[in-house]
């Protein structure tokens, strides 16, 4: 795909879905603007790519002030931001009688108040230019409440709830929104488990269902870049095909 028109954000772009969707949109010669925490992880997705134009930021999605500094280097190099693609997340899973506050104050933080600082960061260039594209990496989680998953469906839902409110406040604006909802996906997202069984049992699930790749998921994220301005893929859920 031909992608050399658009200058994209990836927050959570260091591993997993976000690197793979950076690799690919490298490829379809997008102008990519990378953030994560693990900048070196950034930069080897950047050198893999000589030829391509990419930024990579140091940056923690749960700062407000190091987002719109992505946000505002962006708009001085390249004048215009057409997608920020908040992917940032983790999945601690554990059952919630084992209490770990700290851990859920941490998924609210990351995968609900990283993705509202996205959209913050860059909702005012958005409608300043009448156009650009809010894309969100949510869930099956998001549709379905798991067993032992219950703060992390809960960030997954909150943040549906808000692309979709984002979606109806900004189609005036010409700014389109788009959920990607994954099922489960073989990336670095099982290393955020702490407790040992649930850690288990992501694996042997992502193992017994023959879970995706995140390249596949990343093809979902370039097809709904890719469309017609005046087309808006409001949702995409990718799930493994014997994933129920
Ligand atoms: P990875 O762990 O491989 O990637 C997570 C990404 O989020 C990394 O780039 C990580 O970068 C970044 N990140 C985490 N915390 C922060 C932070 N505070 N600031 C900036 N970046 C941060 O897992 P996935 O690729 O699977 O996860 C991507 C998204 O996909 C998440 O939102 C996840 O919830 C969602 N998802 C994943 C599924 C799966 O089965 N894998 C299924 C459904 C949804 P760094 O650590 O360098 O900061």
């Amino acid at each position: 795909m031909d992608l050399s028109n658009k200058v994209v954000i990836i927050m959570g772009a260091s591993s997993g879905i976000g690197a793979a969707t950076s690799e690919l949109l490298a490829k379809d010669n997008a102008t990519l603007v990378l953030g994560a925490r693990r900048i070196d992880r950034l930069n080897d997705i950047k050198n893999q790519f000589p030829d391509a134009t990419i930024d990579t930021h140091e940056v923690d999605v749960t700062n407000f002030d190091q987002v719109k500094a992505v946000v505002d280097d962006t708009v001085a190099k390249y004048g215009r931001i057409d997608v920020i693609y908040n992917n940032a997340g983790i999945m601690p899973t554990a059952p919630l009688v084992e209490g770990r506050r700290d851990e859920w104050k941490q998924m609210l933080d990351i995968n609900i108040m990283g993705v509202l600082n996205g959209i913050a960061a860059v909702l005012p260039i958005m409608v300043k230019q009448q156009s650009g594209h809010v894309i969100t990496t949510d869930s099956v989680a998001g549709h379905v409440v798991g067993p032992d998953a219950a703060v992390y469906s809960g960030t997954k839902f909150a943040v549906r709830a808000i692309m979709d409110g984002l979606r109806m406040e900004q189609a005036e604006n010409n700014i389109k929104t788009t959920i990607i909802s994954p099922g489960s996906t073989g990336t670095e997202l099982f290393n955020s488990i702490n407790d040992a069984d649930q850690k288990k049992f992501a694996e042997d699930f992502f193992k017994n269902i023959n879970g995706l790749q995140p390249a596949q998921v990343a093809s979902a994220v370039e097809y709904a870049i890719g469309t017609a301005d005046n087309m808006s893929v409001s949702e995409v859920i990718v799930r493994p095909t014997r994933q129920s």
